[in-house]
């Protein structure tokens, strides 16, 4: 059996390119994944920043339901700003056609941080990077609800901005676009048992 692990990110648009490096300074295999069949041979996700309602209104519908399938299923997936807006519930301020991909109990509002503070960076600690880390926050999503089972593994000020449930981690920030590895290592220990 290989244990060579293929890690997809979603690259329609956005920062894929910095996850697909950061994966390779994992020294893991990143796969770009822009349709269904992309998918086949993948055993991991990662959904990229960007711009949440232009990923919703490129991704087809049959990478759509694979996505969502497959993480039923117990695929690890990792979403990073427009990346944890793609995989909630429910969305705030969100365009009226733009239907989230509902991979995780979480419901967030788009571009939460007020204007003056839109974008900034911040150490960030974590059980899960063991100390802090940095983090780039761009426009990014606050949590406006989560179910029980969903938790906490980071907060800035008194905003959670790190979120588990199982097999899916949601980021508000931006840990591709920092030279620290830390939050890659720790999606890549996620094992992909269906929860
Ligand atoms: N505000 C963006 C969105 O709604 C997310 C920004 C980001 O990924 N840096 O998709």
């Amino acid at each position: 059996m290989s244990t060579r692990r293929r890690v997809g990110v979603l690259a329609l648009q956005g920062d894929f390119r910095e996850h697909l490096a950061a994966l390779r300074a994992c020294e893991v295999e990143g796969v770009p994944v822009r349709l269904a069949d992309d998918l086949q041979g993948v055993d991991a996700l990662i959904l990229p920043g960007g711009e949440s309602t232009t990923m919703a209104h490129l991704m087809e519908p049959a990478l759509k339901q694979l996505i969502q399938q497959r993480t039923a299923a117990g695929m690890p997936v990792l979403g990073t700003c427009a990346g944890m807006i793609l995989m909630a519930r429910e969305i705030q301020d969100g365009r009226p056609d733009q239907e989230p991909l509902k991979l995780m109990d979480i419901g967030v509002r788009r571009n939460a941080y007020g204007r003056q503070i839109d974008s900034f960076e911040a150490e960030v600690d974590s059980p899960a990077t063991r100390g802090p880390a940095p983090a780039v926050f761009i426009r990014a999503p606050q949590l406006t609800e989560r179910a029980a089972d969903v938790e906490e593994l980071a907060r800035h000020g008194d905003q959670p901005v790190a979120l588990q449930q199982g097999n899916r981690l949601a980021l508000a920030f931006h840990p591709e676009l920092t030279p620290d590895r830390r939050w890659h290592q720790y999606f890549l220990t996620l094992d992909g048992k269906a929860r």
